[in-house]
């Protein structure tokens, strides 16, 4: 089979179970820590109009000059499938007034992220991200606390060897200046970087920073960093926020190349890394003047985002139980109404219960039954519909019982215990 019809877009998956039952446990669990530490959700679409990321995230970044999928709609609007979160969280923070409320206001979310990336192991044009963002909260606390969220997802997976890596690229006030230390700097390596990097040298200098590409992560090793030009404010703000992580003792070490460069980016940048590995499970940061960039009064903000796909491949978090309750099997033909509204009546009740919809011999439908898994099952025949009483059979054990078909599913739950 090769035409479109039956392959999907190339870097789009198809999650089926019981994977799916792990990845909804993990939103689950994800919610129930936000709740916990007090981040409600947001649902936020899934495109917004284009310029809201080319004006944000845009600036000299791969996710909007290479990667973004924009679209004229049929309104000749240009929308844009959204390539991240924390861009529509602020306009919706500001769209809705909630600045104008009490302050801080704290959010979560949960969606799809689509990004035109080049197809390759581990990395989907749509992936799953969980966030949380802190709009209206300055303080060092609200850094460590976005932090510490992260890990406490992360750990409710089973995850460990989780370690924080952080830096702080400064603030408007002390960023220029450095910038312009690592331009002079930079400019006789110049020849030697890559293409993007000679790019990033005229709009966005500390870019270089982060590049990937060995060549340029040699010649920048000993650039100058980013801690060492922080203003007294920034370097205060930077002490507090590792001060608060250390005392809960989560190892933290500080990474002078971890940098997000655009300008509304301000002071706290970290990652979250499992045994140290690459990539990251989750990035994230301050960013100060994003909400004024979008007409915003200035508005302190910090949050992270969580790549879920690559969590629940390391995590291989378990999903709720899928075992059936029960299998009801039909001797004859008969019988089969009967199956078809028993099996009914039980669902009602609350047990997973499965039935053949026709034509299956006898012994078939045992067969599909322990296939299936169920914890039991029960036949029912000529002389079970004339007497009324039916046998259950205890998939595991092997044990009969009778018991009246009228209480079946009462019988059935009372023998099977609470679901876990
Ligand atoms: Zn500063
Ligand atoms: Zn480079």
């Amino acid at each position: 089979m090769t035409g479109v019809l039956t392959a999907r877009p190339r870097g789009t998956t198809d999650i089926l179970p019981p994977r799916s039952e792990q990845w909804r446990t993990l939103e689950e669990r994800f919610r129930e820590v936000c709740r916990i530490w007090g981040y409600p959700e947001i649902i936020l679409p899934l495109f917004e109009h284009a310029e809201l990321f080319q004006r944000t995230v845009g600036e000299a970044t791969d996710i909007v000059e290479k990667e973004l999928y924009s679209f004229p709609d049929r309104g000749g609007r240009l929308l844009a499938l959204r390539p991240e979160g924390t861009a529509p969280a602020a306009r919706a923070y500001l769209e809705n007034g909630l600045h104008k409320g009490p302050q801080p206001v704290k959010l979560s979310y949960v969606g799809p992220m689509f990004r035109y990336e080049r197809p390759q192991a581990g990395r989907y044009r749509q992936h799953t991200q969980l966030g949380i963002e802190v709009f209206g909260a300055a303080e060092p606390a609200a850094d460590a606390e976005v932090i510490l969220v992260a890990v406490e997802v992360l750990r409710r997976e089973g995850l460990e060897g989780l370690s924080v890596r952080l830096n702080s690229i400064g603030c408007a006030g002390c960023r220029p200046a450095y910038r312009e230390t690592l331009r002079h700097w930079l400019h006789p390596l110049l020849p030697g970087l890559c293409a993007d990097c000679r790019s990033r040298y005229g709009r966005n200098p500390l870019r270089t920073l982060d590049c990937k590409i060995e060549r340029c992560r040699q010649a920048l090793g000993q650039a100058p960093r980013t801690l060492d030009a922080l203003c007294d404010e920034c370097r205060e703000h930077f002490q507090e926020v590792q001060g608060r992580l250390e005392g809960l003792g989560l190892p933290v070490t500080i990474h002078p190349d971890l940098v997000r460069g655009l300008d509304y980016y301000t002071r706290t940048v970290f990652e979250v890394m499992h045994d140290d590995l690459e990539p990251s499970l989750c990035g994230g940061g301050r960013y100060d003047g994003l909400v004024e960039v979008l007409g915003g009064p200035p508005t302190p903000a910090v949050g992270f985002g969580m790549g879920l796909e690559r969590v629940l491949d390391l995590a291989k978090t378990q999903g709720r139980s899928t075992r059936p309750d029960l299998f009801l099997a039909a001797a004859d033909e008969e019988a089969r109404p009967r199956v078809f509204a028993l099996a009914v009546e039980a669902r009602r009740a609350g047990l997973a219960t499965h039935f053949d919809f026709g034509g299956r011999s006898l012994k078939a439908q045992m067969k599909a039954a322990s296939r299936l898994g169920v914890r039991f099952s029960v036949v029912l025949g000529q002389r079970e519909l004339e007497t009324g009483v039916a046998v259950l059979k205890n998939m595991d054990s092997g044990a009969e019982s009778e018991a009246p078909i009228a209480g079946l599913a009462g019988a059935i739950g009372e023998q099977r215990g609470p679901t876990s």
